[in-house]
């Protein structure tokens, strides 16, 4: 059941609107403008309907600080009020309410828009979800990736963690598509994703499709042996799926695996680095395939086999 926050001074005024809603919807009531930022903040509301006077601050005041916090900016909110003057409409639609609803109002008025509004919420979350994941996998896709990356990037040079950067390539893939068909290839692309990414738990990582059969994962903390040491954990657990190959290419579908962990300072070009562990991929595929090869600043080339 969808969550609606109700701000309003007026106790009579929520009870009313509860009274309308709460067969179809979970009602959460405040009756201040803190109180309902705080509560907003907490999350799960698909819908706020606002009251635009209240004595501490107005509702003006306060979709202003809901449309400029992280937490609540997606969140619609629908302004309630008395003052059904075209200014004050005005007004709310410019700091970003979605609708307007003059006092008094009717009861089936009140349901009509409410319905319509979480109904185009939920189009809005599936639309932009789907922009950011990969239809086939479900894992992050490209523009996730390319969005977060640079944010991460960000914050390790600030914080000063370690960075490590790491391409993905599925082996012979052409091959198993001319053998088996592409269909049974996209399974095997969303296989391989599923498991790669399930080793990517923590909330810093990042695992993407980066297109094709290739993935491209970042993630910070521990240095260039650890990670070395989970990427070749990673590439065993895909060959340890035992999805069979061609027989010409060997037993099981395998990825090659190459990557780079450094400390970035300001001076330092993502793109560079980016162009580091391709280059380790490519070394990876060079060697014999199915293995990791790794650069970790000022150490020789760590490989795999
Ligand atoms: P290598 O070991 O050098 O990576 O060999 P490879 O055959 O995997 O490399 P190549 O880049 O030549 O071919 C990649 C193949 O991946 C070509 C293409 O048909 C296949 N491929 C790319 N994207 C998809 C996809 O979405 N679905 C399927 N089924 N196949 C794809
Ligand atoms: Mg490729
Ligand atoms: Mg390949």
């Amino acid at each position: 059941m969808d969550k609606i926050l109700v701000i309003d001074d007026s106790a009579v005024q929520t009870e009313f609107l509860n009274s309308i809603l709460k067969n179809d919807y979970e009602i959460t009531m405040c009756q201040t403008a803190a109180d309902g930022l705080r509560t907003a903040k907490e999350g799960g509301f698909s819908l706020i309907l606002l009251d635009v006077v209240m004595p501490d601050i107005d509702g003006f005041t306060l979709i202003r600080e809901l449309k400029a916090t992280d937490l609540t900016r997606h969140i619609p909110v629908i302004m309630i009020t008395g003052l059904a003057d075209i200014q004050y409409e005005e007004r709310g639609l410019l700091l970003g309410a979605v609708d307007y609803i003059a006092k008094p109002f009717s009861p089936a008025i009140i349901k009509a828009r409410v319905n319509t509004h979480i109904q185009l919420y939920h189009y809005q979350s599936q639309f932009q979800e789907q922009a950011l994941v990969d239809e086939l996998t479900g894992v992050a896709n490209r523009r996730r990736y390319e969005a977060e990356s640079a944010a991460r990037w960000k914050d390790a040079i600030r914080f000063g963690q370690s960075f490590s950067l790491c391409m993905f390539d599925i082996d012979k893939f052409k091959v198993y598509n001319d053998t088996f068909g592409h269909p049974a290839g996209d399974r095997v692309i969303a296989a391989v994703a599923k498991e790669v990414s399930s080793h990517f738990r923590r909330a810093t990582d990042l695992f993407a499709r980066y297109g094709g059969e290739e993935f491209i994962a970042v993630f910070v903390g521990g240095d260039g042996q650890s990670a070395f040491d989970f990427l070749k954990t990673i590439r065993q657990a895909v060959e340890d799926l035992h999805i069979p190959h061609n027989p010409s290419v060997g037993d099981w579908v395998t990825i090659s695996v190459g990557g780079v962990t450094l400390t970035p300072t300001s001076s330092d070009n993502y793109a560079t680095y980016l162009k580091l562990a391709d280059t380790m991929l490519y070394d990876a595929k060079r060697l014999g395939r199915n293995r990791v090869i790794w650069s970790s600043s000022g150490r020789e080339q760590l490989r795999e086999k």
